[in-house]
Formats: C-alpha cells, sequence, structure tokens
C-alpha cells in the first residue's frame, strides 16, 4: 500500500479520462419532411451509407435504402448517373414515403450532375441533399461554370451540399498548378503534401465559390477522401485548422472485409478523437453474399466503441480460450447480438433507451460472474470441467441458474423479457 501511495504522489494526481474532443463547425440540415438530419456543429456524427443498387430500378432500391435506414443510417446516398437514374429518384422517394422511412436522399453526381439537376426538376427536389464532385465537374471554362449550374439549383430548393474531393478524381488542372508552385520552392514538399494541398484547395476553394454564387454557408459539407490511412489523418487535420463547414469522414475505397474495417476503424477514431468529422461513411467492399447494411454496422459500432453514440445494445463476450472447447459460447454470443440487432429497429420506438444496454455472454466462472454483474444482465455458461449449470446475472444480482440444452433459447427469452420491463414502462 505504502509503495502505491508513492507511485500515485510522483504521478501527480488521478488519470486522466479520455474522451473525444468537442466539435467544432457549422451546423448543415438535411432535411425530408419532419425528418431533419443535423450534421455539425453540436449534433450527434452521423453515419452514412451508400446504395449498391442501379438506381433505375427503383423498387429495388428503395427497398435497399430501407434496409441500410433500419440498419441505421441516417442519410443514404444513391447514384445519379444517367437521365433514366435522375427520372426514378422521385419513384424511389415516393416508395419510401410510402413506407412511411424519411430518411434523407443524396444524389451522387459525376460529369453530368448540371444537366441531370436541370432536366429533371423532381429529382432535385426529392434528393435532401447534392454529392458534388468537384474533379468531376468539368474541364476548363465548364468546370466553374457546371459547378455553379449545380449549385445554384441546390439554393433555389435550399438543400445541403457535400463538396466531396477524391484523390481518385482529383482536379489535375490545380494539382498540375500546384506541382509547378512546388517546384520553385527552395526546398520542395513531397509530392504527398502537394496531393493533400491540392485535396484541400479544390474543397475549400469550391466551397467558397459555392458562397459567393449564393448557396447558405451552412448547407456546406466538405469531404477529402483518400484511401490511405496516415493520408487521411494528415489531410482532414489541416482541412478542419482551415475551414468550419461540417466534414464528412470516410477513408475511401477501404477494402474488403476485416482489411476495409480496420483500416475505417483505425482512420476514423484517430480524427474524431481529436474531434474532426461530423458524418462518417465506412466504404466497405462487401463479400459476395454479404448485406450491404454491413457497412452502417461497422460506422455505427466505430461510434458506439468510442462512446460518441449508442444503437444498439452491446455484447460484451470473451474470446474463449481453452476452458471453452465447445462452440455453445460462441453461438449463443453470436444468436444474442443478431437477436439484438434484429430486435431494435422494432425496439427503438418501443422501448427508449434499450440502446443503452450492456449483455454479456462469457464463457467460464473466470471472468463470466464478474462480467455479467458488470452488464445489465449476462450469463457466464458454463467451462470445461464445471458443473452444467449457466448462472444469470439481472442488474448485478444472480437472478437464476439455466441448466439442460435449451440455455440459448431461455435466456433470449429472459433478455427480451428483462426489456419489455426495464424499457416498456411497466415495471
Ligand atoms: S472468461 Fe473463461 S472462457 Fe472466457 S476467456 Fe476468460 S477464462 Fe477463457
Amino acid at each position: 500500500m505504502k509503495d502505491s501511495q508513492n507511485l500515485q504522489q510522483q504521478a501527480g494526481g488521478p488519470i486522466a479520462i479520455a474522451s473525444p474532443l468537442p466539435r467544432k463547425s457549422r451546423q448543415a440540415k438535411v432535411v425530408w419532411r419532419n425528418n431533419v438530419v443535423t450534421v455539425g456543429g453540436d449534433a450527434p456524427v452521423r453515419v452514412q451509407s451508400m446504395t449498391n443498387t442501379d438506381t433505375v430500378d427503383a423498387v429495388e432500391t428503395a427497398i435497399q435504402v430501407r434496409q441500410l435506414a433500419q440498419a441505421g443510417s441516417e442519410m443514404v446516398r444513391i447514384t445519379v448517373n444517367t437521365p433514366e437514374a435522375a427520372a426514378a429518384v422521385p419513384y424511389i422517394r415516393e416508395q419510401l414515403d410510402r413506407m412511411g422511412e424519411y430518411v434523407p436522399l443524396v444524389g451522387d453526381f459525376h460529369y453530368n450532375g448540371h444537366r441531370l439537376l436541370a432536366d429533371y426538376p423532381a429529382c432535385a427536389e426529392a434528393l435532401s441533399k447534392y454529392r458534388i464532385n468537384p474533379g468531376n465537374v468539368g474541364k476548363g471554362d465548364k468546370k466553374d461554370k457546371q459547378f455553379g449550374q449545380m449549385i445554384e439549383i441546390a439554393a433555389k430548393y435550399d438543400k445541403a451540399v457535400r463538396i466531396g474531393v477524391n484523390w481518385g478524381s482529383l482536379d489535375q488542372e490545380i494539382m498540375a498548378e500546384l506541382m509547378d508552385q512546388n517546384s520553385r520552392r527552395a526546398q520542395p514538399w513531397e509530392t504527398r503534401q502537394v496531393m493533400y494541398e491540392a485535396l484541400i484547395t479544390s474543397a475549400v476553394g469550391s466551397a467558397e465559390l459555392a458562397k459567393n454564387i449564393g448557396l447558405n454557408p451552412d448547407n456546406i459539407i466538405l469531404s477529402c477522401k483518400v484511401s490511405g490511412v496516415q493520408d487521411l489523418i494528415s489531410v482532414y487535420r489541416a482541412l478542419a485548422q482551415r475551414c468550419d463547414y461540417a466534414l464528412h469522414l470516410g477513408l475511401t475505397e477501404a477494402g474488403m472485409a476485416t482489411k476495409g474495417t480496420v483500416a475505417s476503424t483505425a482512420a476514423l477514431s484517430v480524427l474524431l478523437q481529436e474531434g474532426i468529422g461530423d458524418t462518417i461513411r465506412v466504404s466497405l467492399t462487401p463479400l459476395p453474399g454479404e448485406a450491404r447494411t454491413q457497412e452502417v454496422v461497422v460506422a455505427s459500432e466505430i461510434l458506439q466503441s468510442l462512446g460518441l453514440r449508442v444503437f444498439v445494445p452491446s455484447v460484451t463476450a470473451c474470446p474463449g480460450c481453452g476452458r471453452t472447447t465447445s462452440t455453445t459460447f460462441q453461438e449463443l454470443a453470436k444468436q444474442i447480438d443478431d437477436f439484438l440487432r434484429g430486435e431494435m429497429p422494432v425496439w427503438r420506438t418501443q422501448y427508449p433507451g434499450v440502446e443503452a444496454m450492456k449483455v454479456a455472454v462469457m464463457g467460464c466462472i473466470v471472468n463470466g460472474p464478474g462480467e455479467s454483474k458488470h452488464a445489465d444482465i449476462g450469463i457466464s455458461l458454463p467451462g470445461n470441467g464445471e458443473a452444467p449449470a449457466a448462472p444469470v446475472f439481472i442488474d448485478g444480482e444472480k437472478a437464476m441458474t439455466l441448466r439442460g440444452e435449451h440455455i440459448a433459447q431461455e435466456f433470449q427469452t429472459i433478455v427480451q423479457d428483462y426489456v419489455q420491463r426495464r424499457y416498456g414502462g411497466q415495471g
């Protein structure tokens, strides 16, 4: 004890509690009917996603938009690349409205957005936000003119605009000019530093132009996406210093499965912890047969893990070890996780506050009872050599012990009852 007191004295006080820094940006509003999604300022960091259906197929696209929204996506982007796609947008909106799904739609425009928005006013109205890539709006004299046409339409309908720069389609005229300037420096920057500068110049310069054309600056959201983790961190740190617009954050072309998930989490976590980023998307390449909603699950988990948002009850599960050679424990943990996620679209409205619930599914007596007591509801399964009994803990107290072959089903019923009792206002 004496040694530990000495150590504390040397350290000079209690250990600081880590938490994300507050964000400081303008607040944009992305609106459809009564659903106003605020982005930036003191709003929570928002989750976005993008469909991968053919927009021309209005029914298929509306179904996927709804799936993404039900998974927790607060805005959903759709490709608007052809006249047929632009013509389909109002029908997609109509289908969603009929289903009572008012998630705002974001139109993704490249090359011909100025024409599509002008020729299809119903599309321009049905979208709540336009994503414009300044690297893909035209070349030479046409660049500012065509960008301006899109901004004028956004201003006319009072829509939010994301000026989304991407290093895969960076404005080559800006890059060439900055490379030229760089060659005249006594100590030239590295090419990648010039590229960072070009990304930010394109985004911030386009925002200034949009403002001058008449777009409300509060309706502007910026992004500068790259696919390298350290590049993204470097660019967004600089971007956040150079403007006060709300920022959309994402690692572009993050990749598949583990690689895409880990790379996105690594990059976004660093920036979000520093208070940078007002809305995020995880650009995962789905595995064959994998649900598109996986990108929403990952984005939500990033925010929830950082303590920035709560979306779904969390399941604490141990990794298992030599004490859990059967698959019962992994199966139960997965079953409970799937059950909680599956119920959330209904629970969200029926049981306010349920998203903060903590459930523990533990493999043996070593940490099982302790971890289960820290959770709202937890179960400690019997490890190898333990008596075949699974104590269940509710609100920190041992409530019952399950035995037999139907432990999983019985525990799920106990969780369901607990949710109804605690969050349903019945007890
Ligand atoms: S709780 Fe038990 S089964 Fe799980 S990792 Fe720890 S020792 Fe292994």
